[in-house]
This record gives structure tokens, sequence and C-alpha cells, in this order.
């Protein structure tokens, strides 16, 4: 049943000057004007759609509870394409859960999470990859990353999806002729013309994979850890680019109490820096590697920053824990570069732990960090960091979607090249085509489409 009208708080909780809440639905305007009191007492239903009503927010008895506008919105022009009536209140969230429970009291249910992108998704006002692009977009920890959650939310992603699915519609279409008048005489696809064509999509589906891990870095954070053996200056280089002392450094190894997490917004790039250090300064965590929480950080990061102390060189351990690693997952940072006197080779330190990409930096001086920000940007995100023109995959669901697409039409592929009847990659071309489909909601079931939603916040 989606006709009722519902009701959410749809502002951050917490002290904002402004708070809304957002009444949706066939009966908004009536449960709005139970509450809402212009000035000149008119009803808003006589308002023009997208007008600012200035009031009163006004209880059963007729008590002010709050000064208002009242913004409507007549469906089906509206973001969830019913009638709705946004009550702006002066916030406070005393007064916030005032005016909501009246709204409830005059006829509304309160919207379960993600109700309202439900609405406008079943409405046809938002794909399902759109309104999940919502969601990115409040979560985005860097500016960039909202920006990639816009390009997906003006349908960039849909675009493409939508145009795949329309050239497998077409091939279809000639195959289904063919399976339909096997005898009549018709332009066919040639079998080296099917081929292709069905290769071309499976390659689009390729390249658009390919830019999950940079979108799921821009979504989530560049999971880096910081390791290295006591003392080496992790605490330090942690601080030195967080330019917070968070973390307590001292001469005495072991004073690092708690595994520390910041994040840290690298360019654009958030990275969710962890010191393992401290876990337990007290032991050898380069040794005892073994030690469990260190070793899953270790294995889950994303990069990891191994740190030695220059003026002691690399020793055998480093040299055997970096050894463990590929080398795309590494960047050696060798500290307190300030602390050299006399002269080094850099190149030859570099060459006893190639492949491995070394840095010399100092923390205390902070020397070399803004180069260690290039690396990491030039590691992870190749081609730049141009978000402007590129889609950035950025959600599991998607790329898992994508991913069986992509195996229907490498199937479909095959049974042209082993001259397969037309039904046969007809079934695969179709499997395709759905799997594309669950990516914008098309082709999901409704109980899945429900739990997508569920995992919205509340008033969105
Ligand atoms: P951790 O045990 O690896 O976390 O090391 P800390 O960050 O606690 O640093 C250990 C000691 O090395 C402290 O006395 C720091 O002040 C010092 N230190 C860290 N980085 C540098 C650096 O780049 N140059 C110099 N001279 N000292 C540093
Ligand atoms: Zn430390």
């Amino acid at each position: 049943m989606i006709n009722d009208t519902i009701a959410a708080i749809t502002t951050a909780m917490g002290a904002a000057s402004v708070g809304i809440i957002r009444i949706s639905g066939s009966e908004a305007s009536e449960i709005a004007d139970k509450v809402f009191r212009s000035k000149k007492g008119r009803s808003l239903k006589e308002k023009k759609t997208y007008t600012i009503t200035y009031g009163h927010v006004v209880d059963e008895e007729g008590k002010v509870v709050d000064e208002a506008l009242a913004l409507v919105m007549w469906g089906p022009h509206s973001f969830t394409g019913e009638n709705v009536v946004e009550l702006q209140c002066h916030g406070g969230m005393v007064i916030l859960r005032k005016v909501l429970e009246l709204v409830i009291r005059a006829g509304a249910r309160l919207a379960e999470p993600g109700e309202f992108s439900k609405r406008a998704f079943l409405n046809g006002r938002l794909d399902l990859s759109q309104a999940e692009a919502i969601m990115d977009m409040i979560n985005a920890m860097t500016e960039e990353g909202a920006q990639a959650a816009v390009s997906n939310l003006q349908g960039g992603l849909s675009n493409i999806i939508k145009e795949y699915r329309k050239q497998i519609l077409e091939i279809m279409a000639y195959l289904e002729a063919d399976i339909d008048f096997p005898e009549e005489d018709f332009t066919r696809l040639t079998p080296g013309e099917l081929g292709l064509r069905i290769s071309q999509i499976a390659d689009g589906i390729h390249d658009l994979l390919q830019t999950f891990r940079s979108g799921r870095i821009l979504r989530e954070g560049l999971k880096t850890v910081l390791i290295g053996k006591p003392n080496v200056g992790k605490s330090s280089l942690l601080n030195a680019l967080l330019k917070v002392k968070r973390a307590i450094v001292t001469d005495i190894p072991g004073t690092t109490r708690d595994v520390i997490e910041e994040y840290y917004n690298l360019g654009g790039i958030p990275l969710v820096l962890m010191d393992t250090a401290g876990i337990r300064e007290t032991e050898d965590i380069v040794e005892k590697i073994g030690m469990e929480k260190t070793r899953e950080a270790v294995e889950e990061a994303d990069l990891i920053l191994y740190v030695l102390d220059i003026v002691h060189g690399i020793t055998e351990d480093d040299e055997a824990f970096i050894r463990r690693y590929p080398n795309d997952k590494i960047i050696i940072l060798a500290n307190k570069i300030d602390l050299l006197k006399e002269e080094f080779s850099e190149e030859k330190i570099r060459e006893r732990v190639a492949p491995y990409r070394v840095h010399f930096v100092s923390a205390k001086e902070e020397i070399g960090l803004k180069e260690l920000e290039e690396e990491i940007k030039g590691v992870f995100f190749e081609n730049g960091f141009n978000l402007s023109d590129k889609i950035l995959l950025n959600n599991v669901r998607h790329k898992e979607a994508l991913e069986r697409a992509k195996r229907a039409l490498e199937s479909a592929h095959r049974g042209v090249e082993d001259n397969l009847p037309s039904d046969f990659i007809s079934i695969d071309l179709r499997s395709s085509w759905e799997h594309l489909g669950e990516i914008t909601g098309e082709t999901l079931e409704e109980d899945i489409i429900d739990q997508i939603f569920s995992q919205f916040c509340l008033g969105k």
C-alpha cells in the first residue's frame, strides 16, 4: 500500500538552525492544514506548487508550537512524485519531535527509513542506482566522493546501463526473427557481426568494472596501515600527515595505547589511516606479525605504509616483512632523513628493496609528505583524478550485477562461436539484460528492493 501519507524529520539530528518535517502522500495538504496556520488562514491546498507560505505550527487547541515556513510541491513534480509539504521549523529536537507528533496525530504515518526515496523510485522519479547515489552523497567523506555520487544521481551510470540493455534487446530482436521465421528472407546478422556486437558490450562492461577499485576507495576510503618496528616514527608520521597532534609521541617505545584510526583527506581521496603501532608497541610487531589484530588490519588494507628508521637502515626483519606483500600494496617510508648528516645513496637503498617503492621522509621536519601524497594518488588513481568526465562504479551490488551480466554475455559469445542455435544465445542475452536491469531496479524482486531501501537512513 503506497497511498498512505508519511512524514519524518528530514534534516540532520542535533543542533541546527532549521529543521524540516517532510509530509508526502495524497493527504499531505489536508494533514498539513491541520497543524499549520498561514497568516491569512488560507488552506495550503490553494497554493501553487513550489511556493512558500509563512505561518505557525499549532496544536489541537490552537496553541502556537513554532513559527514555520510551509513549502508545497504537488505531485507528480516532487521528489517522491506525490503531494509533498515540507514544514521548515526553528529546529531544536524537542520542537521538531513535537511538530512531527502533531503531524502523525493529524493522520500521517511515520516514514520508514528510505521510504521517501523508495516512493520516488516506485513512482518512476528515480531509478534504483540514482536512489542509492543519494545515500552515497550523504555519506561521502570528501567533496570528490560527493561529486562522483552526484554524477550517478544525475543518471551517469543509469544511462550507460540503459544503453547496453537497449543494444542487447536489439541483438535479441534479430535472433528472435531468426527463430520465428527461419525460412524468410530478411537481413540477418552474420555470426561475425553478432559476435562483435556482443563482445563490444562485454568490453564496455569490463571497462566499467575496472573503475570499481577507485570508486570504492572514494566511497569507503583508502584503508591504509602504518606499520614498522617500534620507535621508527609511525605515530609521528601519522600526526604529521594529519597535522593534528592526536596520538601520543614519546621517546619510550610502548606509549601509544589504542588502535588509532583517523580520516584524512588526501587531495580528495579519503584515507583511513591506522597506526598499528597503537596495538602493542612493547612487542615488536614486525616480528610478531602473527598477532591477529595487526595481521587482520594488514591483510585488509589497500595500502601498507611500511616505516623504517633510516639511521638504522633496512634490517633483515624489515625486508622479510616487506617481501610478504605485493609491491603495489606497499610503500616504504624511510623516516628521519633529517638525522642523516653524511651523504647517503638513495639509489642503493632503492635497489636493495626493488621493485618496492621507497620514499625518504621526515615526520619531524615534514619532508617528503607532499610527494607521498602524489605517489598514493598515482598508485590508486592511475588516470589522474578527474571525476567530472568519468563514471566510477562504487557499489558492490552494482559491481556484482555487472559481473553476472558480463558472464552471461561471454557465454552468449561462446555460443555464437560454437554455432549454437539462436535460442540458446538468446537465453544468455536475456539473462544479461536482466542482470543489468537489477542495477536500475527494473528487474529486481520487490523484497530485494525493500531491503535496499531499508538500509537508508530515516527521513530520506
Ligand atoms: P613509533 O613507535 O614508530 O610510533 O615512533 P614515534 O612516532 O613514537 O617516534 C619515536 C621517536 O622518534 C620520537 O622521539 C619521535 O620524536 C622521533 N621521530 C619520529 N620521526 C622523526 C623524524 O622524522 N626525525 C627525527 N629526528 N625524529 C623523529
Ligand atoms: Zn607510535
